[in-house]
This record gives structure tokens, sequence and C-alpha cells, in this order.
């Protein structure tokens, strides 16, 4: 073929030799094939386009792609078959990798899935958002309490990972150890729509327009995918303003949609850079890891596992779990996520060195009572530094130290503001928890200080908290089962009350029932109807719910 080409003067003599001298390829050449899943998304979305230049960094997309396959052959042992990869530039706000499974030729484990596509549940990754909109709203600071007590909403009642309770957290510490009970409380004081709003709101498509997700979406009630939660991630990074990721190279960016103030979005990254997480591994060096602000997920029945991070520069997202949707016990976002998460973090690193993020001028510090996280009243005894936002934080004194006045001769307590010239009064000061963790304490055996009785003069209808009727739920159709005897379906009666309350008095319609302290239980026979329950405590504050029993 050349010598034929060299005598009809097509190739000069050099070209020929030249070519002779070249090796002939044994084999036919392994068409490269890369970033499978993107290009597969882009062709699609793209098809009229001959040519379509992407924001894909083939050398990032690649190491990941080989870092992926390296893991998930760590974890094939233990049924943990796939995982997926999103990397977002937060300044460029392109996408730079995207990997949709471990080996998209893999049959057996679905392998051409684009994982970073398919919707899953998210576990706990949304929490810090509703942090950041409790902020937002002046709900909370970091070390603002939360109450981390059993509860029940309609007959749904969260519980805590571990179920196990602490009574009261500061936000920051339930934020960290992902605690399910404040989040959900939290979702709850938002008005339950808030969380919905932001995720319609920052484009998520998996997510139904209307709300039927109610408070459990907090807990991962709902499905999102890799690749748009990756990208919520990032308005973190970006002061709060979201930015849909570019995948090709078009110039300008469309406009953002600010979804928190930059101050916000700060407060919380530093919430999320905490480096010892109770949540980390044990076994990890926590001096070699390099600052990132992130959290981790994992679904119910560990089907998915999940470890977002950020810092200025990039976005990383990672889920690991099974196509199949099949669970396995090691499939924790902090144990089987995150290590791929630091991994690819350590190597975005070494390409660009990273200074943090700055601190608004409108995120301020200040001294808050270390009990109640609320600004310090004259008699909280230990202060804590706690950042606040200087234009919507929670600005209410300490409503947990207070004082009360007890007459020495009599040991009774005095009201408020009363003043005796005869005698000297003595200023003691106590706690006051909320009525829902005042119970709880008591009940788990834990001591709470104990108000002396009011001179009787003074035990009528006084100010301060009212009880709080944990059941009957008013949001409930108590519906009584046919058949069944009345006996067996009785109504569980449940208050909390403050601290200073020993006592609180039960009545259904007008008529009383029965006493009994605080957090104890009474039954109602019930009575197909609309009735009023009031509960009243023994200082003459009353709460009445609706209760609804159906035949
Ligand atoms: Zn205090």
């Amino acid at each position: 073929m050349l010598t034929r080409l060299y005598e009809h003067k097509q190739i000069s003599l050099r070209e020929y030799q030249e070519a002779l001298a070249e090796e002939v390829p044994a084999n036919r050449r392994v068409w490269p094939f890369l970033a499978p899943h993107f290009c597969l998304e882009i062709k699609k979305r793209y098809s009229q386009e001959s040519q379509v230049i992407t924001t894909i960094d083939l050398d990032l997309q690649v190491l990941i792609e080989a870092l992926v396959a390296a893991e998930i052959e760590k974890l094939e042992s233990k049924g943990i078959t796939n995982a997926a990869v999103i990397v977002i530039d937060n300044h460029r706000h392109e996408l730079l990798a995207a990997v949709g499974s471990a080996d998209f030729f893999n049959v057996r484990h679905q392998g051409q899935v684009n994982g970073y596509l398919a919707p899953r549940s998210p576990g706990s990754t949304l929490k810090p958002f509703v942090y950041a909109l409790g902020m937002e709203r002046g709900l909370i600071t970091p070390k603002h309490y939360l109450e981390d007590v059993p509860v029940l909403y309609g007959g749904y009642s969260p519980e805590n990972y571990d179920r196990a309770y602490s009574g009261l957290v500061s936000a920051e510490g339930a934020l960290q150890r992902s605690l399910n009970v404040p989040a959900v409380n939290l979702l709850a004081d938002l008005g339950g729509e808030a969380l919905h709003e932001l995720l319609r709101k920052a484009g998520f498509t998996t997510i139904t327009p209307v709300n039927h997700y109610g408070l459990s979406m907090v807990l991962g009630g709902c499905e999102v995918n890799l690749l748009e939660l990756t990208a919520l991630y990032s308005s973190l990074a970006c002061g709060g303003r979201y930015y849909s990721p570019k995948t090709r190279m078009v110039p300008g960016t469309a406009p953002p949609k600010t979804l928190f103030s930059p101050g916000v979005a700060y407060v919380i990254t530093q919430i999320l850079t905490e480096v010892l997480r109770p949540d980390l591994p044990a076994c990890w060096e926590f001096s070699s890891l390099p600052k990132v602000a992130w959290k981790t997920g994992t679904s119910y029945g560990h089907k998915d596992a999940w470890s977002i991070g950020y810092n200025p520069r990039y976005t990383v997202g990672v889920w690991v779990g099974n196509f199949s949707g099949a669970g396995r016990p090691e499939l924790i976002g902090a144990e089987t996520a995150a290590p791929l998460l630091f991994d690819i973090f350590n190597k975005l690193n070494q390409h660009s060195a990273v200074q943090w993020f700055k601190q608004p001028s409108t995120v301020k510090q200040r001294e808050v009572c270390a009990l109640s996280g609320q600004k310090p009243g004259p008699h909280c005894p230990t202060l804590v530094t706690d950042y606040y936002l200087a234009d919507c934080s929670p600005d209410t004194e300490c409503a947990f130290h207070q004082t009360y006045l007890v007459d020495p001769e009599t040991g009774y307590r005095l009201p408020p503001h009363y003043y005796s010239s005869s005698k000297a009064l003595t200023e003691m000061v106590y706690v006051q928890y909320p009525p829902r963790i005042a119970s709880w304490l008591e009940k788990n055996g834990r001591p709470i200080d104990k108000l002396p009785p009011l001179l009787r003069d003074w035990q009528r209808l006084r100010p301060g908290r009212v009880p709080v009727i944990h059941s009957p739920s008013p949001d409930y159709v108590y519906q009584l089962r046919p058949g069944a005897p009345r006996e067996y379906q009785k109504i569980c009666l449940e208050a909390a009350a403050g601290n200073d309350v020993h006592k609180l008095y039960w009545f259904i319609d007008g008529e009383f029932l029965g006493s009994a302290a605080p957090g104890e239980r009474l039954f109602y026979l019930p009575e197909p109807g609309v009735h009023r329950v009031v509960c009243q405590d023994d200082q003459g504050r009353s709460a009445e719910v609706k209760m609804v029993i159906s035949e």
C-alpha cells in the first residue's frame, strides 16, 4: 500500500521511509470511554449539536473514577457494589466531575444506572438546611438550646438514631450529632413547609409540588438525587446563593437564587467544619484531614450512605449503595461514604491551597448563658461565646435562671416583687426548665430544682408557663375499633409542666376527671364526639385541646 502510494508519487520518499519505520498496531485501539453517564446525559440534552464543550475536568474525572472503582472493590465483600460522585467548582459554578457508578460495564450490579441522578432517600443530609432556616428566621444561634425529649406529632413520634435522648442540647451539638428529635422540633417550629419550599426553590426535580412529606422530610422521608443535593450544599459555600451547576462551556451564568443570607451560610459552615465530630470513624487521624465543612447521612434500612462536603473552592458529594436497593448494615454515611469524600478532598487540595471563608460583617460574637444559649440574665452562672447575626438572632434573655423569694421564718415562697419592711427575705436562684424538658428530666431520675410552696394567699392565677398537653393530640381523630370493648381503647391524657408545678388537674367538657403529676398518665374512657380537654396546674394556669373521637 505504502509502496504503491510512493510509486504513484502521492507521498514523498521521506514520508514513505517514515511511514515504513512506524510500528503497525497489533490490535485495534480501544476507543476512549470517559465519563460515560455524563456523556450520555449531554448527548440526550444537546442531541442537535455536533460538538459540545463540557465543563468536565478530564484529569479529575479519570482520577475520581479510579478512586470510586478502588473503593467499591474494597466494599464488595460486604455486599456494597456501587457509588456515585459529583464535584462542583464553587467559583465558576461548573460541574467538574460526575461519576454515575463504579463500573459502567458491570451488568450484574447495573453499572449503567446513573447513580448521581437516581432518586434516593437523603437520610440526614437535609438537616443543615433546617438549621440554616431556623437561624435565618431568628429561632436559633449555634449555642441556643433545643429540646431533645420524646414528642408526639399527631401519631408520629420521631426517635434518635440511638433511641436515647439528651433532654437539652445546643443547636450546634444537635446538628453535629445529627439528632433526629431536635431537627424535627425545629422544622415543626418553622411551620413544616419550610424545608419543602426550600427544595422547590432550589429546583429539586424529585420533590413533588404538593408537600405530602410532613416532618419526616428532615429525616430522609423524601427522595433526592446526588447532583441536586450537592448543588444545594454548594450554596452554603457561595454565601447562601444557589447556582444550578453548568455542564457546558457557555458564556455567562444563570442568575442565582438567594436561599440564605451570607451570615447564615457562614455560621452553618462553621458548625459543619468542627473536625472532632462524634460521627467520625474512630480510626481516623484527625490531623491529616483537610479542612472541610461536611455532613453525612444514612437512609432508613441502611440502603444509602451519603457524605457531602465543601471548602471555598469545591463541593463534593458522595453516595454509596446498591442499585438493587439492598440495604447492608455497613452502609453508614460516616463509615462508608466519608473516606471517599476525604480521599477526593486530599487530591483536590494538592492542586490548590485553600483560603477559608471570611467572616461576613453581619456575623458577630457574644457571651450567652451556657445552659440556655440565650442572652445572659443577672443569675446565669456560666457563660460561653456564641456566634449571632446582627439582624436576625434571638434577643431574649435567659429564661432558665430565675430567682424566687423565700420567707426564712415560714419557708414559704413569696410572690415576685414581694416587699417586707419588717424582715429580711432570702433570694434563691433556681433553674426553670421548659415544661417538656422538666418532666422528661424528672421522669429519668435527673434532679431538677423544686420550688417550695407558695404562700397560701398567693396561690391564685399566676403568670408563667402553662402546661403543655402531649396527649390527646388535636390533629388526630381517635377512631374507635368496632367490636372492641371501650375499656381497651382508653385515651391517654398526659401533659408537661414547669418545675414549679406538682399536680395537674384534668377536665373533660368541664367535668373533673382526675389529677396526676406532670408527665404522669391518666386514662379516659372514650365517648364518641368532640370534647374539650382542659389541663390546669396547681398554680391555676391552664391549657386546653380539642379531642375528636369517631366511631
Ligand atoms: Zn441562664
